[in-house]
C-alpha cells in the first residue's frame, strides 16, 4: 500500500437510483495525505454520509475511482471489500451502534473477535482502547448505564481497537453536550497525531473544523470552498 496518500478520489459521482434518481455526489476529486485530520463540512443532505460510505467501502461510486492507500476499491469483490473494511477502517456512527447486552469491553472486543483475534488478546486490546479514550473505569458497564458522551467514547474505542489506518466518523459530537464534544474532538485529534491514523469527520460542528488540518466543504454533492489549511503531502 502507498503510505503517502491515504485517500484519493477521482471524478467520483454517486447517483442513488429509484423512481426519482438522486445525485448525492458530483465530480469529487480530492487527495488526503496519510495522518491528517480532515473535517467534512456542509449542510444536511450535502453528501457527507455518502462520501464517508464510499471512502469506507460501504458503498460504491456510480462512476469515478476511490483509491485508499493505493487500493482501488471499485475493483474489489464484495468479500475483499469486507476484508478491507475489517482490516483498515474504523467507523464511528452518530447513533453509536453499541450492542445493549454486551459490556463496554465486550462491545470493543467484538470486531476483534470477528477478525479471529483470540479472546484473551481481544480483551487486552479492548481494555487498552478504552483506556485511550478515558473509559477504563467503565469497562464492565453495559451501554444503558453509560451517558451519551461515554457511549460515544466506547464507539471510538471500538473503531480504534484494531488499529485501523483510517477512522471515519459521522457527526460524532451531535449527541454530546459542549464539554463532552470538545473532549471527544481533542481525543480524536491526539489519536490522529500519535498513531498517524487518517481521520475524516463529517460534522456541522465548527469546533471540529477548527481543529482539522483541512476542511472539505460539500454543497449539493460538490466540493465548494478551498481548504482552510493546505496539508503538504
Ligand atoms: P449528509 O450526510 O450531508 O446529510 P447524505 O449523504 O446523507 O448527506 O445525502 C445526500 C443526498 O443523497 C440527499 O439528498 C439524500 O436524500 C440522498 N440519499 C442519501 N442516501 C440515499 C439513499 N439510500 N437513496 C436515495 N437517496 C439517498
Amino acid at each position: 500500500m502507498n503510505p503517502r496518500h491515504a485517500i484519493r478520489l477521482e471524478g467520483v459521482h454517486k447517483v442513488y437510483s429509484g423512481a426519482t434518481p438522486v445525485t448525492a455526489l458530483a465530480d469529487i476529486s480530492v487527495t488526503v495525505p496519510s495522518g491528517s485530520l480532515v473535517a467534512l463540512a456542509g449542510p444536511s443532505g450535502s453528501g457527507k454520509t455518502t462520501l464517508l460510505a464510499l471512502i469506507g467501502g460501504l458503498d460504491r461510486p456510480t462512476t469515478g475511482t476511490v483509491d485508499i492507500q493505493g487500493l482501488e476499491l471499485s475493483g474489489l469483490s464484495e468479500r475483499r471489500l469486507a476484508a478491507f473494511r475489517r482490516n483498515h477502517v474504523g467507523f464511528v456512527f452518530q447513533d453509536f451502534k453499541l450492542i445493549d447486552v454486551l459490556t463496554a469491553a465486550e462491545n470493543v472486543a467484538l470486531p476483534l473477535r470477528v477478525n479471529r483475534i483470540p479472546s484473551r488478546l481481544a480483551r487486552m486490546q479492548s481494555l487498552k482502547a478504552l483506556s485511550a479514550v478515558g473509559m477504563e473505569h467503565r469497562v464492565d458497564f453495559r451501554p444503558c448505564a453509560l451517558s451519551g458522551g461515554e457511549k460515544q467514547r466506547v464507539a471510538i474505542a471500538r473503531a480504534l481497537a484494531g488499529s485501523p489506518s483510517l477512522l471515519l466518523a459521522d457527526e460524532p459530537t451531535a449527541n454530546l453536550d459542549t464539554k463532552a464534544g470538545l473532549r471527544l474532538i481533542d481525543q480524536i485529534q491526539t489519536i490522529a497525531q500519535t498513531r498517524g491514523t487518517t481521520v475524516l469527520i463529517a460534522s456541522h460542528d465548527p469546533r471540529v473544523a477548527a481543529k482539522a488540518d483541512r476542511v472539505l466543504h460539500l454543497l449539493d454533492g460538490r466540493l465548494s470552498v478551498p481548504n482552510k489549511v493546505e496539508v503538504v503531502a
